[in-house]
């Protein structure tokens, strides 16, 4: 951490204005970010809040309209600061006013003292605890030294709530930043929906149940090179074309049409990185997809494999998922795995996926928040907090350090203002512009999220698979 910034938290009212002049130059905005919620929490129960305090006047001639340190505005010298204007603040006014010291506002804050009645320095009890790190967050830290997370360690996280879930959030984002700098944003179509003879029972797609989408067997050729052509323009080069169905236990004519259009897509395309999303392969099935190009294959244990009949399906096992993807990585397709969050399992299972994805080797794990679908046994379920899917995102990536670590589905409509907590909290690729049976934000708009993000980093975001 920062080390005027451990400063600040752990001795209070000792900044000098060349160390917060500092501190707004090298601090990692995550850490303010972080360090003006703790104050949020410390002050709010005392009516405090954080208010900001914003020495003015002396330091700054500029008469922009809307900073409370205006020229033209000396006599409004206190306000509140909302959280996140903290950050957006601390580098605006540091940026705009050219080293003058003008943010005392959050960072006045950081030096709040308690006092009593002779001034002296006090803190209560849970001022304290809320200067320390959590001893299992502290513990996690060591992931960072390239150590590994075991899973009782990875267990006990799940415990962490309220503030430290973002010292959590913050530890997840310093491992990415480490071990798997590169983002990587994906495309995918559905070529095949609907009318499947599995009975998974989050899927919109099975025939089981009455969900009402619209179902199309797999579309032609013409149509799926549209769709490549559609997100190859916009610069995504990996691309992945998705069915629904139980899979392809034999070259079936229709798996033979799927090789097919594989083949005209790399002919087409050829940097375009194709990954195949069809359900159980055989041995053969597998070899063939090797050969005709996929350079990667979705297959998701959805859950923790040892409950995987009670929560997903019992019309097929996870014994054959698992074969599935040994043979695709014995002919050298690399593995997308993960699963679902928020159907109904604990946060034990939500380790042991993650354990297990790690043992299968995978390279990326997708991770998608239920939405309960109606006329599903699951459409009551309610929607996971975004505090859990950060949390749950943030024991993923310690686990899997250096594995791709994508949000499917469920990012915009369960994390709503949240999103960004997420690649904060570890996440490192996206699907973009929609998913199976649900839309999704545009591609456009996530392109200017990506940017906007690189400012959470101490290494210089690289872009993976896109032009
Ligand atoms: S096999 Fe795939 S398409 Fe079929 S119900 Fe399960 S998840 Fe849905």
């Amino acid at each position: 951490m920062n080390e005027i910034l451990s400063k600040a938290r752990l001795a209070p009212g000792k900044l000098n204005r060349a160390e917060l002049r500092m501190l707004l130059e090298t601090a990692n905005p995550v850490e303010l970010y972080q360090a003006a919620y703790e104050l949020k929490c410390r002050y709010s129960g005392k009516k405090v809040s954080l208010r900001g305090l914003i020495e003015h006047g002396n330091h700054c001639a500029k008469d922009c309209f809307y900073c409370g340190i205006r020229k033209s505005n000396h006599a409004v010298n206190r306000y509140f600061l909302q959280i996140d204007d903290v950050v957006r603040m601390a580098r605006w006014a540091y940026e705009q006013h050219y080293g003058s010291v003008v943010l005392h506002g959050a960072f006045v804050r950081l030096g709040k003292k308690s006092t009593g009645t002779n001034g002296a320095t006090r803190r209560t009890s849970s001022e304290r605890k809320q200067m320390i790190l959590n001893k299992h967050i502290e513990k996690a830290y060591q992931v960072l030294n390239g150590e590994t997370l075991k899973e009782a360690e990875a267990l006990a996280l799940t415990e962490v709530s309220g503030c430290d879930i973002l010292d959590l959030v913050s530890l997840a984002n310093k491992v990415r930043d480490k071990f798997a700098p590169a983002i990587t944003p994906c495309s995918i179509v559905n070529a095949k929906s609907g009318v499947c003879s599995q009975n998974c029972r989050f899927c919109a797609q099975s025939s089981y149940h009455h969900t009402g989408i619209e179902t199309y067997g797999l579309l032609k050729e013409s149509a799926i090179l549209e769709s490549a052509q559609k997100i190859y323009d916009q610069g995504i080069r990996t691309y992945g074309i998705v069915t629904s169905g139980c899979g392809y236990s034999e070259a079936t004519a229709e798996f033979r049409n799927l090789l097919k259009i594989m083949d005209a897509l790399k002919a087409k395309f050829p940097d375009l990185k194709i990954c195949v999303s069809l359900g159980i392969l055989s041995e053969e099935t597998a070899r063939l997809l090797a050969e005709h190009g996929a350079w990667r294959y979705n297959m998701n244990l959805q859950t923790n494999p040892e409950r995987y009949a009670e929560l997903i399906a019992d019309t097929h096992t996870i014994e054959e998922k698992i074969s599935t993807i040994k043979q695709l990585q014995k002919y050298g397709v690399s593995i997308c795995c993960g699963g679902i969050l928020g159907l109904g399992e604990s946060w034990l299972d939500r380790v042991k996926m993650a354990f297990a994805c790690k043992e299968l080797g995978v390279n990326g794990i997708p991770l998608n928040v239920l939405l309960p679908i109606k006329g599903t046994p699951l459409e009551k379920l309610p929607v996971m907090e975004p505090a859990d899917v950060a949390k749950a995102f943030a024991i993923f990536r310690l686990v899997n350090p250096d594995k791709m670590i994508k949000f499917a589905a469920g990012r915009e409509t369960t994390m709503k203002d949240f999103q960004g907590l997420l690649m904060l909290g570890g996440m490192n690729s996206m699907i973009t512009g929609g998913y199976l049976t649900t839309r999704g934000r545009s591609m456009e708009d996530d392109a200017v999220f990506l940017k906007q993000l690189s400012c959470f980093t101490d290494t210089q975001i690289k872009k993976e698979n896109v032009r």
